[in-house]
């Protein structure tokens, strides 16, 4: 059974052997994540090599997407590399301050979170676990109390509850990093941290510069972004639920409600989603996943998320390969209980504006009002995949193209299977019956089957103008 939701693993320590890596990918991996915040531009492009000989090992298409590190604030090292606070200790965070840290003050890499925050604001450390009070801001020096204690070690991040933080989305490095994502053709480049639409038009603007062509992926994660998703997602390609920042800005019990209306909303923008963060974090140590874990993976498919993430998971942890298996098993019992085509988006309430989009309805509108096995796009830029992809449509939607960075690109839209095609004929009809025909090879349809089908008569991204619905092999019958 095809799968319709995407998985996407970050890569680490644990998934840098070549033969892990295969293994990843045979077992169900589309996308593999790239995280900037660790590594040099020379580990990333090493890396990258390895995923595609490991994909091409396995005969499969594996999309990349590079993930910036952004302004994540971040107390220095301490002499000890850590120290345990307790509730009511006097910590001081010191921006002026450039050796190791102690009991009584730590340095921080971001210089102006003095001007950021004041008396009475509220900074959670280390993902939430240590919470500290600011009782007075004197020059460089943030004086806190401790609200909840804990261990705090070298370089934990710093958010502040409820969002503000001045520190703009794209860093020095972040920039540097642009060039590193378009020298590996990176399909997906995602932002971390960005405030506002003109982040994500920068970005975009800077990914050109580098003479890439990724698509730009906004990570929802501050509470400034919550207020503007709508902008955010316009001048976005994709965006990423990423839950471990965003709960700790937001507070944690409002963030199922938030992934909710953020998939709803990419969904009816025709953007992509991946839902991220701590889906299966018990399998870093253990072999299979809490209930609960797998209740939240089923439910961001039920949402109708584009794509399921994994990060420690596959990144540090002892089950790398199992954690897929079960994310896969997980995704495709829940795929068989989503009922409604719509998620929450009704096209028979818009208007088209484009040919091929119209198209690319009609062909997602007969398949679910006629019995057919596969809706099969032959496509360039992938365009009329992702407009098919944004609505359950039952069955597979097979992108045929001859285009590698489409073939890539679509390993990430739910539903969408990434077929290599080359065009050999002007003809469409031609095109047709050969699309077919390589199917039947691929054993993933057979004769006797119905199918649609969508085409440009001009060989060109943009021009798809025909849909046709056929019974696979009368082709052959004359
Ligand atoms: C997150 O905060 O949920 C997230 C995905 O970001 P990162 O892992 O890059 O901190």
């Amino acid at each position: 059974m095809l799968r319709r939701t995407k998985i996407v693993a970050t890569l680490g320590p644990a998934s840098s052997d070549q033969k892990v890596l295969e293994k990843m990918i045979r077992a169900g991996v589309d996308v593999v994540r790239m995280n900037f915040s660790h590594g040099t531009a020379q580990d990333h492009v090493a890396r990258v090599e390895k995923v595609r000989a490991a994909a091409a090992a396995c005969g499969r298409i594996v999309g990349i997407l590079a993930d910036l590190q952004g302004p994540k604030i971040r107390v220095g090292k301490f002499e000890n590399d850590k120290i345990i606070l307790k509730k009511g200790d006097t910590f001081i965070l010191d921006a002026g301050w450039t050796g190791l840290g102690n009991q009584e003050r730590v340095s921080l890499d971001y210089k102006e979170l003095p001007n950021d925050v004041s008396k009475g604001s509220v900074l959670l450390l280390n993902d939430g676990m240590l919470e500290f009070g600011v009782t007075e801001v004197s020059g460089a020096q943030i004086i806190c109390k401790v609200v909840r204690g804990g261990v705090l070690s070298n370089n934990k991040g710093i958010n502040r509850k409820g969002g503000g933080l001045t520190a703009p989305a794209l860093t020095d490095k972040d920039k540097e990093d642009i060039k590193t994502a378009a020298l590996i053709k990176a399909d997906y480049l995602a932002i971390s941290f960005p405030r506002s639409a003109d982040d994500m038009r920068l970005a975009r603007k800077l990914m050109q510069a580098a003479g890439g062509k990724s698509l730009l992926m906004a990570k929802i994660e501050r509470a400034e972004a919550i207020a503007v998703l709508d902008e955010i997602i316009d001048a976005s390609d994709a965006i990423m639920v990423a839950r471990g920042d965003l709960s700790v800005e937001v507070g944690d019990a409002a963030v199922p409600g938030l992934q909710k209306r953020m998939i709803r909303m990419a969904r009816a923008k025709n953007k992509l989603v991946i839902t991220a963060t701590q889906m299966m974090e018990s399998m870093i140590t253990n072999p299979i996943p809490t209930r609960a874990e797998v209740s939240d993976v089923a439910n961001a498919v039920l949402d109708g998320t584009d794509a399921v993430m994994l990060s420690a998971e596959t990144a540090v942890g002892d089950y790398p390969v199992e954690t897929i298996q079960s994310m896969v098993r997980i995704c495709i019992n829940a795929e068989s209980e989503i009922e409604d085509i719509s998620t929450g988006y009704d096209p028979s309430q818009v208007q088209f504006t484009r040919i091929d989009q119209s198209i690319a309805m009609s062909a997602l509108y007969a398949a679910s009002h006629f019995t057919v096995k596969a809706i099969v796009a032959l496509t360039q830029s992938g365009s009329t995949a992702l407009w098919m992809s944004r609505m359950n449509a039952r069955v597979p939607i097979f992108a045929l193209t001859p285009t590698e960075s489409t073939l890539s690109k679509v390993t990430l839209f739910s539903g969408v299977h990434p077929i290599a095609f080359n065009l050999t004929s002007e003809l469409p009809s031609i095109e047709l019956h050969a699309a077919e025909d390589e199917l039947v090879r691929l054993g993933l349809i057979k004769e006797g089957d119905m199918i649609v089908m969508t085409i440009g008569e001009a060989v060109k991204a943009g021009y798809t103008n025909t849909m046709k619905i056929v019974r696979v092999g009368d082709h052959r019958k004359g």
